[in-house]
């Protein structure tokens, strides 16, 4: 038997005309670097989204289907093409600004977007791209910039505002099937090259309901959301959609997201929620301990994108008072996967080992553990095995492989049409998620595998140690061993042995690393997660001996 209930397709433009109309007033305030933000309701934001759809139809001939481009900060006019895009049919393709140049023109030339929406203090990173561009028809630059840069350029280059303005406010939204795509993403290729997710309809607005649901990030029409992972990063984690669809108010940081800017607005603003990479919080830690700031509007900040060192959440919690709650994705996954919610009835104290765990997956992400023989692992909370996903966010496959068809590499999707997560780790009875590592990470030291994450935890731990970012290296007798590559915070003396008898005290003695490097910076990817593939290169060239 069918059910009796009706078939209503779930779209952004729905996103768009709730947020319009039943949150109105809500706000979004992006930040301007000199005193006074700029704030918009909701309401602006949904009618500007309106005239840019027509705009994009009208002057620049874009159809359904066809793909837009934005190379921007996180601010209002991104998130007026996060809505605006999709809902007219067409592709939004966010495009992260910090990709290498070569890398940034073949996902664009990959997607083949017709147009480009840019903020103008990103003009000299497209500029010299665009001859490379052979898709790329409009450039449309929002905010300050110098437009010189374009001069003599191919495509035509247009004003935002100027584009935007006088257009009519109702579109006639044409997506009514709610698989099409709506957005489409490349993984920051932290372990090879980018691959291209494209989102439905559907699976954004399922997975903005799950943002907002309390098991996830709980967001209301009572939070200002100050998203700091940036909007081409998995879609800010799929908190700008959810944001508009709860009625949060949203703080953009636009390009101001050194640790010091962020802290003023945080003062400033009085956001309730944050999301962010551990190195961004790394950073935001050490300048409210130098320069205290009030910041006890935060109920809650997410980290995730890269295991969060358990020493970075007491410290935030003891020190500033800001709860801080871990949580796992990936682009594949738009990008929601796991949360660190403790359960019920427990101390603070009993909380610790869930809050630091990966956290627990909604009904809706179906996990499993797989052994390199293909033999399902227990959920016993200690054996190990790679994680595997499958649910109605979670990628079924990469766009555009040959002939446009889209790919399903085998070291990504099983036969039985599950994600494979690259990610090794344990799962206890009660659903919750340690991972121990990377499987490309993971140190295979004479049959035995060493956690390079558990290493960098415990040396992040160390009162002196600012980071820690551990690598597997070649070695003759155990196949590989650990290299630990340490940052010292300002001007303090440690020696390797003091590091060693540290972690001696908290590891089994066969894991400590024999090979050691003081460096002065780790090296980070595009999306500020500690980049090993540079640390290994810079060993294998001798460089940290
Ligand atoms: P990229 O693969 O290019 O880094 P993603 O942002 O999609 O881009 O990265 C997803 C990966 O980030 C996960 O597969 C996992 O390895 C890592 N990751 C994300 N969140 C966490 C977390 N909380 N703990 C450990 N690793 C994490």
């Amino acid at each position: 038997m069918l059910s009796t209930m009706q078939d209503v397709p779930l779209t952004v433009t729905r996103i768009l005309v709730h947020g319009a109309l039943t949150h109105s007033k809500a706000q979004v305030i992006t930040w301007t670097g000199d005193g006074e933000p700029e704030r918009r309701t909701f309401y602006d934001v949904a009618l500007r989204s309106i005239q840019l759809a027509n705009a994009l139809r009208d002057e620049l001939g874009v159809e359904e289907d066809q793909v837009v481009g934005s190379l921007m900060w996180n601010n209002c006019e991104h998130l007026e093409a996060y809505l605006a895009v999709p809902s007219m049919g067409a592709v939004l393709h966010t495009l992260n600004l910090r990709l290498p140049a070569d890398q940034l023109a073949w996902i664009i030339n990959h997607a083949a977007d017709r147009v480009i929406l840019v903020n103008g203090s990103l003009l000299p990173l497209l500029a010299p791209l665009l001859p490379r561009l052979g898709s790329v028809e409009h450039v449309v630059v929002a905010g300050p910039g110098d437009r010189s840069v374009l001069d003599g350029c191919r495509a035509n280059v247009h004003d935002y505002e100027e584009l935007i303005e006088g257009r009519p406010a109702r579109y006639p939204w044409p997506v009514t099937d709610e698989r099409r795509a709506a957005a489409l993403c490349y993984t920051s290729g932290t372990t090879g090259d980018p691959k291209g997710v494209a989102y439905s309809h559907r699976s954004i607005y399922l997975h903005s309901m799950q943002v907002n649901s309390v098991e996830a990030f709980g967001m209301s029409a009572k939070d200002t959301l100050l998203p700091v992972v940036p909007m081409f990063h998995a879609n800010a984690w799929g908190t700008p959609h959810a944001a508009f669809m709860a009625g949060a108010s949203m703080l953009m940081p636009d390009r101001f997201l050194h640790p010091a800017p962020l802290a003023d607005m945080i003062e400033a603003v009085r956001p309730t929620l944050s999301a962010a990479v551990p190195t961004i919080w790394q950073g935001l830690l050490s300048e409210l301990d130098a320069k205290p700031r009030d910041v006890s509007s935060l109920r809650e900040v997410y980290i995730g994108g890269a295991a969060c060192p358990p020493s970075l959440m007491r410290a935030f919690e003891e020190r500033h008072g800001i709860r801080v709650v871990h949580a796992w994705g990936m682009t594949e996954l738009s990008p929601l996967g796991s949360v660190a919610h403790p359960p019920a009835g427990l101390t603070a104290e009993e909380e610790w080992p869930y809050r630091e765990s990966q956290g627990r997956f909604p009904a809706s992400v179906e996990y499993r553990l797989t052994a390199p023989d293909g033999e399902l692992v227990p959920w016993d909370g200690t054996s190990v095995g790679e994680l595997e996903v499958r649910g109605p966010w979670i990628a079924a496959a990469y766009y555009g492989g040959a002939e446009g068809e889209p790919f399903r590499p085998e070291d990504k999707f099983t036969a039985d049409g599950w994600l494979k997560t690259g990610d090794v780790g344990a799962i206890t009875a009660d659903g919750f998620l340690t991972l121990t590592d990377r499987a490309k990470d993971v140190i295979k030291s004479g049959g035995e595998w060493i956690s390079s994450v558990e290493l960098e935890n415990h040396l992040m731990a160390h009162p002196h140690v600012a980071e820690a970012a551990v690598v597997a290296v070649p070695d003759e007798k155990w196949g590989e061993r650990p290299l630990a590559t340490v940052v010292l915070k300002d001007s303090v003396e440690v020696d390797y042995e003091e590091l060693r008898a540290f972690l001696a005290e908290r590891i089994a003695h066969w894991q400590l690393p024999e090979r050691w490097a003081l460096i002065e910076e780790v090296p980070k990817t595009s999306v500020g997660k500690f980049d090993k593939k540079v640390i290994r290169r810079r060993y294998a060239d001798g460089e940290l001996e």
